[in-house]
């Protein structure tokens, strides 16, 4: 079985009507960066593919990364990295379970090498091991912090953009779970754009769970805005109220939505544009 690599013509910029948009007059576009690839979804491909360009500078055949047993990180790498004749491993949080994930056992059947770390090492991994012990772990691999959060991960990020028509929307909005992915768009977007994250996790306050010594745009932080009520009670948690928005964001629209991510974006959308939070005149917004 050959896994074809993503293909960014199939992404489109689909409308996304309802009666609270047309009430607050508003034009709301969904960028679709999840048409690229069934296993390497949204924005996954373009936080990868400037790692994937350093391990080919550096000649190195490995790529490890981290990510928890439902990571679409971790199955995009694995994904990604079969496609171009990597090898791969994904280190994964906690204990192996009895019963693996989909996403982990679509990872392996992929070919990654899948190694369960328990909680404390997998933390004692991620921040400040020592060079020497992770250079060991690698045998020559390349690195790629979880969820592709670096200088790389926020660097293909800022690609997105390209995919964007050249409309000028006013507000651009984006689910944020490292917030590498925020990060990109607001280095690459001009400063009368508004940048909008809304948090999937839970406890986050201020620019969290950005890294905002990230944001190279001297307009940055004026264009940012973090929202942080909208986790329905943190990383993958949901709710009915949650379920039963986004079976009606799919009759409305055909635009499908995801528990972890796109369901809580476009859920604080909605609540936005119902506060008239995102403009009172023409406005338009994607994400
Ligand atoms: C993974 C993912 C995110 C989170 O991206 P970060 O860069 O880690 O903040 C947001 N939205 C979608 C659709 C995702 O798949």
């Amino acid at each position: 079985m050959h896994t074809l690599s993503p293909d960014l013509k199939k992404i489109t910029l689909d409308i996304w009507e309802n009666a609270i948009f047309r009430a607050a007059r508003l034009q709301v576009e969904v960028l679709r960066l999840d048409k690229i690839h069934p296993d390497i979804s949204g924005n996954k491909w373009f936080k990868l593919k400037y790692y994937f360009e350093k391990a080919v500078e550096e000649n190195r055949k490995k790529l490890i990364s981290f990510g928890g047993p439902y990571s679409n990180h971790l199955l995009a790498l694995a994904s990604a990295a079969h496609s171009y004749g990597f090898s791969s491993v994904g280190m994964v949080r906690g204990e192996e379970p009895e019963r693996w994930s989909h996403t982990l056992l679509a990872a392996k059947e992929l070919g990654m090498e899948i190694r369960f770390l328990p909680r404390m090492e997998y933390k004692r991994l991620k921040h400040g091991t020592p060079a020497t012990v992770l250079n060991q772990i690698n045998e020559g691999g390349l690195l790629i912090p979880e969820g592709g959060a670096g200088a790389e991960g926020i660097r293909g990020a800022e690609d997105i953009f390209e995919q964007i028509p050249p409309i000028k929307f006013s507000h651009i909005c984006c689910a944020a779970g490292t917030g590498t992915t925020v990060a990109g768009l607001v280095n690459r977007a001009q400063p009368d754009q508004k940048i909008i994250g809304v948090s999937v996790l839970k406890g986050t306050k201020n620019d969290e769970p950005l890294d905002t010594a990230s944001i190279k745009n001297p307009a940055g932080k004026r264009m940012l805005e973090m929202i942080h009520g909208e986790h329905f009670g943190g990383y993958a948690k949901y709710s009915k109220t949650l379920t039963e928005f986004m079976n009606r964001t799919f009759c409305e629209s055909g635009i499908p939505t995801d528990m972890v991510y796109t369901g809580k974006l476009f859920f604080a959308v909605a609540r936005m544009a119902a506060f008239g939070l995102l403009n009172k005149t023409l406005t338009r917004s994607g994400g």
